[in-house]
């Protein structure tokens, strides 16, 4: 499947939107009456990490919710704060004609898609299905098809920014499907993010979305193995982060999301590496990217090797450590 996927071009040509910075109009004509009706159910599947308070965004902005995850305990709180949870992803379609799911993996999509009580059992015509996962964008192209045979639209719109922006709702969601659907989408993915980039046909998003992961992947490392360095030469960890922060090393991972303990508050770095975006979520992302270089032919030496370090973390005991663990990987090992 990843074989017809072509990455150049799927990034280029980007339509932009943000909340600061919105066209003075947009073509309503495409939405359809699912998104007038403004403050109907919305469905929301996977409460983890990141679902959680992408959804609490959702209903601060008034929308009622139709809960669903597989670990029972995800819903408590919503269902404590009035909102209504149910006993498959089916019933959701049933209840809701917009549905929004944040799940971990492809097969895990596949299976709230198309698995025996899967959306698609009772799906509406007319919906709308927002699958905001990072997957394998030839599983999204797939699960388009089906959903377009059952008269419903599906969009596929990853998002990057980590769970601080999913709480603050400045998320930026790179979104790939029928354009003329990119405003309706737009509706509910502005209560949860402060960009809403649409890239172009139906698995274009997560095209763009494994490109910036395999990047982040490369930076963090680095940023990893310059702080170990710095502090084994003698520098203060807080001083070397100032110094490459004002200077030509600066990126996310040093400035926004430091790996080592003690620098910055606020990161999983702070909190023994809890919470955040697990290792092995990242050594996922990296296999994408190792799956759509092999079909692109396209050269990854930095991505392969990153796709390597984070399955060995992984089966070294990392894997529900927050990715930027790599510091204290690196700092447990010592090269001859
Ligand atoms: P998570 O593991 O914390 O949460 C996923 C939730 O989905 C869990 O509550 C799980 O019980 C539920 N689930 C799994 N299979 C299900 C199914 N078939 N039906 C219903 N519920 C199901 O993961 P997360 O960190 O929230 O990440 C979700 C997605 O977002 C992943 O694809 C990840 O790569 C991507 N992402 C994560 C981050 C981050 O910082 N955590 C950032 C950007 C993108």
């Amino acid at each position: 499947m990843a074989a017809s996927l072509r990455l150049r071009g799927a990034v280029s040509g980007l339509r932009y939107w943000s909340r600061r910075q919105r066209p003075a109009a947009y073509s309503l004509a495409a939405v359809c009456s699912r998104s007038m009706a403004s403050k109907t159910p919305v469905g929301f599947i996977g409460l983890g990490n990141m679902g959680n308070p992408m959804a609490k965004n959702l209903m601060k902005h008034g929308y009622p919710l139709i809960i669903y995850d597989v670990f029972p305990d995800a819903c408590k709180e919503f269902q404590d704060a009035g909102e209504q949870v149910v006993s498959s992803p089916a019933d959701v379609a049933e209840k809701a004609d917009r549905i929004i799911t944040m799940l971990p993996t492809s097969i895990n999509a596949i299976e709230a898609y198309s698995g025996a009580n899967g959306i698609l059992k009772k799906v509406k015509k007319g919906s709308l299905l927002i699958d905001s996962s990072t997957i394998d964008p030839a599983v999204s192209k797939e699960l388009a098809k089906e959903v377009e045979k059952m008269g419903a639209v599906f969009m596929d719109a990853p998002v990057s920014g980590g769970v601080g922006a999913a709480r603050s709702g400045n998320l930026t969601f790179m979104v790939g499907g029928v354009e003329d659907e990119f405003a309706a989408a737009q509706e509910l993915l502005g209560c949860m993010g402060s960009n809403v980039v649409y890239c172009g046909a139906v698995g274009t998003g997560q095209a763009a979305k494994i490109c910036n992961n395999m990047l982040l992947a490369i930076s963090m490392i680095g940023t990893a193995e310059t702080m170990n360095l710095g502090i084994r030469l003698g520098l203060d960890p807080k001083l070397l982060a100032k110094i490459l922060n004002m200077s030509s090393g600066r990126c996310w991972s040093s400035d926004t999301y430091n790996p080592v303990p003690g620098v910055m508050d606020g990161v999983p770095s702070a909190n023994n590496y809890q919470g955040g975006f697990g290792a092995t979520l990242m050594a996922k992302d990296l296999g994408l990217a190792q799956d759509s270089a092999t079909s692109t032919k396209s050269p990854i030496l930095l991505g392969s090797q990153a796709h390597q370090i984070y399955r060995m973390m992984c089966a070294k005991g990392y894997s529900k450590k927050d990715f930027s663990s790599v510091f204290q990987f690196l700092r447990e090992e010592e090269s001859f």
